[in-house]
C-alpha cells in the first residue's frame, strides 16, 4: 500500500452498525502492506434499513470488496445480484464482490473456521462434532463441517427450533443433541457469546469429553475463555477464535485481490 491513499488506490471495507470496534481495517490493511498492494480498507457504519443505499453506493464507487458484519448479513444477501452455495445456504452473506456491473454475496466465515481447524493440525474429516449454539456464526460452522467431511455434526441449542434449522445445514450428517452428547464428541465447537469479554461462565464441562477431543471456541476476547481454560487443564487440544477471525478475512482477500493472504501477517493484526 502506497504511504497514503493516490488516485489509484482501491478501496474495500467493512458495514456494519456499529463497526468502530472493528479489527477487519488492522488485518486487511497490513496485509495490503505486507503484500505491497495500493488498497485501503476503511470501517463503513451503515444504520439499519441503509443496506441497499449502500450497496448501490458500492456499485457507483467502484469499491472493490465489502466485508459485511452485524445486522446486515441476511440484509445482504436479498440484496445482491448473486449468491454462493455458502450464501444462499445461510441465507447470510459476509463478503461481496464485484464481477463486472453485478455483486456478489459470499460466506466465508465457515469455510474459515475449518481453514483455522486445518492450520492447527485438527483435520474434522470423520470426526462426530458436537456444536453449541444455532446463531449465525454456528451456522456456518455447521455447514463447512459437514462440506470437510465430518462423520457427524451435532447442534445443541436452547431454542430448539433454531438448533433444529442449523442441524439440517448438515444434510443426512446433521442431528440436535443435547449435553449428553458431549460424551461422545471427537470436536466441540462453542459458537455462543458464553465465556465473552468479562463473562467467566463455562460453556460446558470439558471434564465428560472422551480423551483426544478438540476443543474450539469462536468468542476470541478473550482469546483464553473459560471453556478452553478448562479444556487445557484436562489435556484436550484447544483452538481459539482468533483464527476464524483471521481466516474468514483472508479467503475475502485472496477473493478480492487475487493474492495469498499474509496469514502469519493477519493474526499479529488481528491480535493486537
Ligand atoms: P447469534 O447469531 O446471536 O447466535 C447466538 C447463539 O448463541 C444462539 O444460538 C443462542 O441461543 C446462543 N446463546 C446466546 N446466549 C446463550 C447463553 N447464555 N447460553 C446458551 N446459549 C446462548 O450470534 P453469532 O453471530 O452466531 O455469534 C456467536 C459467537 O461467535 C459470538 O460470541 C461471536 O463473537 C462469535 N463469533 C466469532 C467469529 C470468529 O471469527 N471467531 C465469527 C462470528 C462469531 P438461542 O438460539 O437459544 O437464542
Amino acid at each position: 500500500m502506497s504511504a497514503s491513499p493516490t488516485g489509484t488506490t482501491r478501496l474495500a471495507g467493512v458495514i456494519g452498525w456499529p463497526v468502530r470496534h472493528s479489527r477487519s481495517p488492522d488485518i486487511h490493511n497490513a496485509a495490503y502492506r505486507a503484500l505491497g498492494l495500493d488498497w485501503v480498507y476503511v470501517a463503513l457504519p451503515v444504520p439499519p434499513g441503509q443496506v441497499p443505499a449502500a450497496l448501490d453506493g458500492m456499485r457507483a464507487l467502484a469499491i472493490e470488496g465489502l466485508s459485511v458484519t452485524m445486522p446486515h448479513k441476511a440484509a445482504v444477501a436479498a440484496q445482491v445480484d448473486r449468491l454462493t452455495a455458502d450464501a444462499a445456504a445461510l441465507g447470510a452473506v459476509n463478503s461481496v464482490h464485484r464481477d463486472g456491473d453485478r455483486l456478489v454475496g459470499d460466506n466465508t466465515d465457515g469455510g474459515g473456521f475449518v481453514d483455522s481447524l486445518l492450520e492447527a493440525g485438527v483435520d474434522p474429516a470423520g470426526r462426530r462434532c458436537v456444536v453449541l449454539g444455532a446463531g449465525g456464526a454456528a451456522r456456518a460452522v455447521v455447514r463447512s463441517l459437514a462440506a470437510a467431511g465430518a462423520a457427524q455434526v451435532t447442534v445443541v441449542n436452547r431454542d430448539a427450533g433454531r438448533g433444529a434449522a442449523a442441524a439440517e445445514l448438515a444434510g443426512d450428517r446433521g442431528a440436535i443433541g443435547t449435553a449428553a452428547d458431549l460424551g461422545t464428541a471427537e470436536l466441540l465447537v462453542q459458537a455462543t457469546p458464553v465465556g465473552m469479554g468479562d463473562d467467566r461462565t463455562l460453556a460446558a464441562d470439558p471434564g465428560v469429553l472422551p480423551a483426544g477431543a478438540v476443543v474450539a471456541d469462536l468468542v476470541y476476547h478473550p482469546l483464553v475463555t473459560p471453556l478452553l481454560a478448562a479444556a487445557h487443564d484436562r489435556g484436550l487440544q484447544t483452538v481459539d477464535g482468533l483464527g476464524m477471525l483471521v481466516h474468514q478475512a483472508a479467503r475475502q482477500l485472496q477473493a478480492w485481490t487475487g493474492h495469498d493472504a499474509p496469514i502469519d501477517v493477519m493474526r499479529a493484526a488481528a491480535g493486537a
